[in-house]
């Protein structure tokens, strides 16, 4: 899973133009400023990604001006998500700056600081995720995610490593990345399951905008009829998710995956649109095929564009896949995402 904090080397340092009491480092595949003179290439700091929420503590206190986000606690007085400072993009003397760093000293007693190592759980930082309100009731038992299929989830191109590098003259596919909610349905045998990005819903509860969108879209008889255990995944858009940022007028839901289950395998980027097609579903846009012959900061500078379902609005980013699938090292399916910064500025709120 995504590592929010870990032990990083500072990569290089760069002079950001007219400004002297700041420089920008780079951390993994990240631009971050940092306080001029405080690291030098080589140093190994503790790197916090955007989406960070550090906790209420002295040694982040600086941060409270900038950026203090006050719990969420929900209409039965649960604390969905506690309060503290959250990390976002930011641009500082006209430099995009993502993430921040601190030095080891950070950290108690006795963590390991080796390069790689993950200090979220020391340090209690938590990723800043607002919670959805779609309705629905949660039923007992009913709140895990089925096994056997997997939770979507994009890698950053930043976090890649040397696997970037390992794709260059590979052939790609591009989609548009929506802002939205994950949304997850699938047939295995008898059952017909519709799952939001972590529970699977009651599939009888129609108060929830998943289980009604599925029963609009008549997705438990067609999937039924396909006669296979798989899965679709996907993002839905609309009223009420994410500030209805493409200003649509009911839910719509984009595919961008689909799961043998049996097997075990996600279905290949050339076969997926041809099953979208025959559910009678669309697919998330497709911004075309192309080579990769690109560096972190040029993979970021592509996701840069206009959303395809709402040109007056920017999209969120693009989601990058070979088109034949390939595995890293540790045997997971490469697919990575790169955030456009525009987005980032104008919605990380
Ligand atoms: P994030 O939204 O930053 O957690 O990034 C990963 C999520 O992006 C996935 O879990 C999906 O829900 C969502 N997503 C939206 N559009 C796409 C797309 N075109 N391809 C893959 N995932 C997507
Ligand atoms: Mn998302």
């Amino acid at each position: 899973m995504r590592q929010l904090a870990s032990v990083q080397r500072i990569e290089a340092l760069e002079p950001i133009p007219g400004a002297d009491a700041i420089e920008r480092a780079r951390v993994l595949g990240w631009n971050v400023v940092v306080k001029r003179g405080e690291y030098t290439v080589g140093d190994r700091v503790v790197y916090c990604e955007i989406d960070s929420l550090l906790p209420e503590r002295p040694e982040f206190e600086f941060l409270r001006a900038a950026c203090f986000r006050q719990a969420i606690v929900n209409g039965a007085g649960e604390t969905l998500l506690r309060g503290g400072f959250r990390i976002k993009t930011v641009k500082l003397r006209g430099q995009v700056s993502q993430g921040i760093c601190f030095p080891l000293s950070v950290l108690p007693e006795g963590t390991p600081t080796e390069v790689g190592v993950d200090v979220s759980d020391a340090l209690g930082i938590v990723k800043y995720e607002v919670p959805e309100e779609l309705g629905g009731v949660r039923l007992p038992g009913l709140n895990a995610f089925p096994s056997g299929i997997p939770k979507t989830d994009e890698t950053r191109v930043q976090n890649l490593g040397g696997l970037l590098h390992a794709c260059r003259g590979r052939r790609f596919t591009r989609t548009e990345k929506l802002d939205g909610s994950s949304f997850t349905a699938f047939v295995r045998g008898a059952e017909f399951g519709v799952c939001s990005r972590n529970q699977q819903l009651d599939i009888n509860d129609t108060s929830h905008a998943f289980v009604a969108l599925a029963a609009r879209l008549g997705l438990a008889e067609k999937m039924r009829a396909a006669g296979a255990d798989f899965a679709i995944q996907g993002e839905v858009v609309g009223p009420k998710i994410q500030g209805n940022k493409y200003a649509l007028a009911e839910h719509a839901l984009f595919v961008f995956d689909g799961f043998w289950i049996a097997e075990g395998v996600h279905v290949s980027p050339s076969s997926l649109r041809a099953l979208v097609a025959s559910l009678g579903l669309d697919t998330v846009p497709d911004l075309g095929e192309f080579t990769l012959d690109h560096s972190v900061d040029e993979v970021v500078a592509m996701s840069e564009g206009k959303s395809v379902l709402n040109p007056k609005v920017e999209r969120e980013g693009i989601v990058l896949r070979p088109l034949d699938p390939m595995r890293d090292d540790r045997g997971n399916r490469v697919s990575f995402k790169a955030i456009n910064p525009r987005f980032l500025l104008k919605y990380e709120a």
